[in-house]
């Protein structure tokens, strides 16, 4: 008798716990309130189902309130039944206001289709309490790969539906590794901490060349990571990651600690160079961070310069103009990064602290296949000049852009052409080996371009 009263007791806990549990994190299941398998996802079987989808009821919440929690559950059930209707379709989870589900489809075209018809039949009228309720529907939806899991796929299917309530047709499908990549970068996340505490990043130097001399004037940093699963993860992505949770102060001062590092170590062999280090935006605006840089740099035995996107100061532009007048004060050296890809004007420009511009890649790279970018990095240098500023053209990955830039009175260069970014020991070669000669074939030049040099 009294074992009876355990085993029911227990009971009563286990259910009362998986009824918070479910409350809590704001799902139902598709038959009754809260089942037998939540909070898992059910694995999809891969031989009848081959996508993953979201159906999002929007603004779904402020009607919640109003009608109450007991008929907007009762609407959610109804729609996720008139899913499970579809013998292509079986319900994964059902949220406060979306529905996780797989379904089958024969190709892209297919699943369109079906989600378009599925849309169609969950926007009918649902009527709960003698009211009738017309949701409006948002589906993402991803088709999927082997060996995602259930809550990776309905992760993507999340990021895919909202992209899908900014679209007229509300349907939004994720290709391939589109909104996969932003799922697994915040995934990544602990690896980063652990990667930046444990000293697992790297750096690699890509040298600036002079074109007046012809020697590498400065290297600029740029950080390297390698995933113990992922392998290489492109700066982009983990830069990203880092400056989206606030991992950016830590990240560019072990990167601004391992640069000053690097160039003792460079000295220590008789080579004397500047390493500039990129700042992100972020971080310019944030005056105690930015003393910190200071003061850090101040301590380094060689020259330490920083490179700033010029939309960095757009956001903030107050703060941080003063923050970069106390850096430039300081006597380090700031570029403007990327310049030209962002809608910086020349007030503000002339405003900047900066001692050099950086004319953007995506200019160089069609120096010489295009018609108008030429113009352009001519007119960037000449506002680089109006401001005296020097000037460095990045991207730099031929002969015939290289001679170009030398013709157009370009200050120093960057690119693929002159230095892939190298480990240190390979930029301590590079740099003992001398730099590349740069010729200059104008006639040549002249002939395919149609081009007269540019008087300075
Ligand atoms: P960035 O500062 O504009 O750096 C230049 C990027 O262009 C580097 O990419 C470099 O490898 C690439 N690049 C340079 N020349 C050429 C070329 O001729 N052809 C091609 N195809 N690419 C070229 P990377 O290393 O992937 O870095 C990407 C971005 O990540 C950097 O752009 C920078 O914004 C950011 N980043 C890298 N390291 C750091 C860091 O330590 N801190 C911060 N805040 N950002 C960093
Ligand atoms: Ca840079
Ligand atoms: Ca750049």
């Amino acid at each position: 008798m009294s074992a009876l009263i355990v085993v029911s007791l227990l009971i009563t806990v286990a259910v009362a716990a998986t009824l918070i549990w479910g409350w809590r994190d704001g799902w139902l299941t598709p038959r009754g309130l809260v089942g037998h398998d939540a909070p898992g996802i059910p694995a999809p079987s891969r031989r009848t189902h081959n996508y993953a989808a979201v159906a999002e009821v929007m603004k779904f919440a402020a009607v919640r309130r109003r009608i109450g929690y007991r008929a907007a559950n009762e609407i959610m059930r109804a729609l996720a039944d008139r899913i499970a209707a579809d013998p292509r379709m079986e319900i994964g989870r059902v949220g406060r206001t979306s529905i996780e589900f797989f379904y089958r489809a024969d190709d892209p075209a297919d699943a369109m289709a079906t989600m378009q018809a599925l849309r169609g039949a969950l926007q009918q009228a649902v009527t709960v309490d003698a009211m009738p309720f017309a949701p409006e529907i948002a589906i993402g939806s991803n088709r999927i790969a082997a060996g995602e899991t259930g809550d990776e796929l309905f992760e993507i299917s999340a990021l895919a539906v909202e992209d899908a309530q900014r679209k007229a047709e509300r349907i939004s499908f994720a290709r391939a590794g589109e909104f996969g990549a932003t799922a697994a970068s915040a995934r990544m996340l602990p690896d980063l901490i652990e990667a930046i505490h444990e000293d697992r990043l790297e750096l690699h130097y890509m040298p600036k060349l002079s074109l007046a001399d012809e020697t590498v004037t400065a290297a600029e940093a740029l950080c390297r990571w390698t995933h113990p699963r992922h392998g290489n993860v492109p700066p982009m992505t983990f830069v990203g990651l880092a400056e989206e949770t606030g991992l950016i102060d830590e990240l560019t001062i072990w990167t601004l600690d391992r640069a000053i590092a690097d160039q003792h170590r460079l000295l220590e062999q008789d080579l004397v160079l500047p390493i500039d280090v990129n700042l992100s935006g972020r971080l310019v605006s944030d005056a105690a961070f930015c003393d910190l840089v200071i003061a850090r740099i101040g301590d380094a035995s060689g020259k330490i310069g920083l490179e700033i996107t010029e939309t960095a100061v757009i956001e903030d532009t107050d703060a941080a103009l003063t923050n970069l007048r106390r850096i430039a004060d300081a006597g380090i050296h700031l570029a403007i990064d990327d310049f030209g890809s962002g809608l910086s004007s020349l007030s503000y420009l002339r405003d900047l602290p900066a001692h050099e511009l950086k004319i953007d890649q995506a200019f160089v790279r069609s120096l010489t296949t295009s018609h108008r970018d030429p113009l352009l990095v001519r007119s960037a240098i000449e506002i680089a000049r109006a401001l005296e500023m020097e000037v460095t053209a990045e991207g730099v990955e031929d002969e015939l852009a290289l001679s170009l830039l030398t013709i157009m009175r370009c200050d120093h260069v960057q690119g693929y052409h002159i230095s892939q970014p190298l480990p240190l020991p390979q930029l301590v070669e590079y740099l003992k080996s001398g730099s590349k000669p740069v010729k200059n074939e104008l006639t040549e030049l002249q002939n395919r371009l149609g081009t007269r040099p540019v008087a300075n």
